[in-house]
Formats: C-alpha cells, structure tokens, sequence
C-alpha cells in the first residue's frame, strides 16, 4: 500500500508536535489532464496542490482553503484550493517558456495569498510577498510573519505524483524546546523519491523511528471542481448586463469553460436574455420542461 490519494494524520505521543503526509496520484492525473502544463508550472502546480491539502485538514471548520500565487515572472498565476472533505482543484497560467528553477526564477516578484472560505462566514484572507526559494519556504515565511504555529512543510511533484509532508506545533503547546528542532531535522533527511513511493508507516520509521508516532487511518482525496451553472450564471451577471447583452450578441451560443475541470456551459439568447431580466442576485436557474 503506497497510499496514493489519501492523506494521513499523525501525532509524536511524547512531542506537542502534529503531522500528515499527502500523496497524489490519480487526483493528480485528473488535473493535470485538463491542460497541457510545461514541467516547470507541473511541479510548482502540483505542490501548490499537495501544500493546499496539507494546509486545510487541521482546520477546525467547513470550508476551503485557497492558495494564490501572483507573480511578473513567465509563471504569474498559480491557485490551488481543497476543502475539509479532501476535495482539490488548481489552475496555472503562464507566457512563454518557463524556466526551471527557484520559485523567483519562476513566479517573479509577486505575492502569496491564503483565504479560508467557510461555508457559512465571510472570508479570511492573509497575504504576504513571495519569498523563499521554494513553494514551502514560501508558506514557512507566511506563517512566520502571521505569528502562526510553527509550521514546516517538504512539498515535491512530478508528471506522476504530487506528495508533501507537514509538521506542525500543537495549538497550547507554548515551548517545544530542542523537540521541535530534532523533529524537523530528521524530517529534512526525506527524499523526493520517499515522498513519492514509500509508504506512509515505513516513511515515517525510516525518519523518526526514536519517537513514538501515533498513525492516524488514511483519509481520501480526490479531484472534485465545484462549479455549476448556478455559479456560472453569478460570474456572467457581475459582468453586467450591457457587456451580456454585446457578448450574446456576437455569438448564437455563449459558452463559459471552467478552467479547473474543463466543463464548458452553453448560454443562448434566451438564456442570456432571462439572466438579463434576472439581474444581480439571480442565482438558481429555474426548471426547464
Ligand atoms: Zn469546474
């Protein structure tokens, strides 16, 4: 058992310390099926990805959470969101060739945002300047400037896998002292091809088998877009109706494609015409006989 598409908990009994490990094989295929991606946008997508997940399950809440990159580099727009069930989607868009290499080499100059969507609150969103020479670097830093538990994360991806592991300090735990130090040094010795193929309890032996790590049971994830007509219809709407009413205009049907999943939505006159009358607040379409 390599424990593709699943994440798994852990816990150092004797340690304030929390970890998981996530690893991606089919969700990633899924995703990367929807765009031809050069290898640069692949691994930094797929880490986005990885990060995303990791980053949402110890969340006390419903909801997702949303990893934005923003950047001027050949890479300038990389976001990845994953819910509390370990549903996940993410798109890239770039210009020109992508180099590989260090996240600024890639991105550029740009920033990092984190918004946590709940279900039922309005959203909080945290955002910091890029830094760091990698995707974890980067998301080290935010929770550092943000005074956040302490946080490490060792993210890699490939065209085959998408995986990362995560260590983080325990809510109240105020002083882990030399612990915290000890635990992510060996955490550091993890390769990339570890992360990838070993599985989870023979991964976690191999790195700390002095501690005493409790191994929580493996949780699915899967690729899942959460787009919709309804959804949809809402963007087409904050276009406005004059922009509706020229776009419809220049084409019999207009059709929307999501660019998390590749489902495109055809709109014709009449559609267009009744979200026209419907106007702001529309949001569930009516049924059709
Ligand atoms: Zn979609």
């Amino acid at each position: 058992v390599r424990n593709y598409d699943t994440l798994q908990r852990f816990l150092f009994e004797e340690v304030g310390v929390r970890g998981e490990i996530v690893r991606l094989n089919a969700t990633w295929q899924a995703i990367l099926s929807c765009h031809e991606y050069p290898q640069a946008v692949r691994e930094h997508l797929g880490q986005a990805l990885a990060a995303t997940l990791l980053l949402v399950a110890p969340l006390k809440f419903s909801g997702s959470l949303i990893l934005q990159l923003q950047g001027n580099g050949s890479l300038h727009t990389l976001v990845a969101q994953a819910t509390h069930c370990g549903t996940v989607r993410g798109l890239a868009r770039w210009e020109g060739a992508v180099p590989c290499g260090e996240l600024h080499e890639v991105l550029g100059d740009g920033r990092l945002a984190l918004t946590l969507q709940g279900e039922t609150s309005e959203p909080h969103q945290g955002v910091v300047p890029l830094t760091g020479a990698t995707l974890a670097e980067a998301l080290e830093d935010y929770f550092r400037r943000s005074e956040q538990l302490a946080t490490r994360l060792w993210l890699v991806a490939d065209s085959m896998y998408a995986a990362g592991l995560f260590l983080q300090q325990l809510p109240g735990q105020s002083d882990l002292g030399d612990d915290w130090e000890r635990l992510t040094v060996l955490a550091d010795t993890v390769t990339r091809t570890e992360l990838f193929k070993v599985p989870n309890s023979e991964l976690l032996y191999r790195l700390f088998n002095e501690e005493r790590v409790r191994l929580f049971e493996p949780e699915p994830v899967a690729f899942r877009c959460s787009c919709s007509r309804a959804r949809i219809e809402e963007t087409l709407l904050l276009l406005g109706t004059e922009e509706l009413k020229r776009l419809s205009a220049e084409q019999e049907v207009l059709v929307v494609t999501c660019e998390f999943c590749n489902r495109s939505y055809g709109f014709d006159q009449v559609d267009v015409e009744r979200l026209r009358n419907a106007g702001p607040g529309f949001a569930t379409p009516p049924t059709r006989h």
